[in-house]
């Protein structure tokens, strides 16, 4: 049965329900500038948060910042990075991007879409999350959590990635659209999860519209009030 889309009640209902729930809510990956969350996030592709945090950990004390990072050259990086999935070509990437924001940027990061997505290992997901979540902009880095609880409850129904974040900036309203991603990938890693959501202990099942949800636990009298 196709999903139906969540009406705008129903994602007022949703959104304040997770602000309620994470009022302040954070992205797992350690950092304290621009520069080290694009590190990290560009880092985290294929990998755990935990294993990013672990690398970086010992990582930023000795080197944060582009010219610090070309100092200790490729060898040096891959010694703290190389527990990390990928580590060969996402040194490759760091120096590389060390680099041009070193030339071209006197080290810091820059803020518009265009010139993080021309970093090497910079794709429109880490330039969305370090827009979002370093700059404060109103941007949504779909990834796979995002991606299926988007579809999956029917606020953001869409074939792929791109068609999520535009449904998402559409009809998310504005008070919560700078922690939205967060409240998203927070709710589908640790609740709407995979293989079996916790529907039961949900705390947005009853405007949630995935019809398997009372298989799952949802509790039906309660999902239909809500809903109607
Ligand atoms: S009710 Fe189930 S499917 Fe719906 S948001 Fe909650 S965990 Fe996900």
């Amino acid at each position: 049965m196709p999903v139906k889309n969540m009406t705008k009640k129903q994602i007022q209902t949703f959104f304040e329900r997770l602000r309620e729930q994470r009022p302040h809510p954070q992205t797992e990956l350690n950092y304290s500038s621009p520069f080290e969350l694009l590190i990290a996030v560009l880092l985290s592709a294929q990998a755990t948060d935990v294993s990013v945090n672990k690398a970086t950990d010992k990582l930023y004390p000795v080197a944060n910042t582009a010219q610090a990072i070309l100092n200790l050259g490729i060898d040096g990086l891959k010694e703290y990075i190389k527990t990390i999935g990928l580590y060969n070509s996402k040194a490759e990437n760091v120096i590389k991007t060390c680099q041009i924001l070193v030339d071209q940027y006197q080290g810091q990061i820059p803020e518009t879409r265009e010139q993080l997505e021309a970093l090497p290992g910079v794709g429109r997901k880490t330039a969305n999350v370090v827009l979002n979540t370093a700059f404060g902009q109103p941007t949504m880095a779909v990834d796979t959590h995002i991606f299926r609880v988007g579809n999956r409850t029917g606020l953001a129904v869409g074939k792929n990635v791109l068609e999520v974040e535009h449904r998402l900036i559409k009809v998310i309203p504005k008070e919560f659209i700078i922690d939205s991603h967060h409240w998203l990938i927070l709710h589908g890693r640790y609740c709407c999860i995979a293989r079996k959501p916790k529907c039961g202990e949900c705390i947005v099942s009853d405007v949630c519209n995935w019809p398997d949800r009372f298989e799952f636990g949802a509790v039906k009298s309660i999902a239909i009030k809500n809903l109607s």
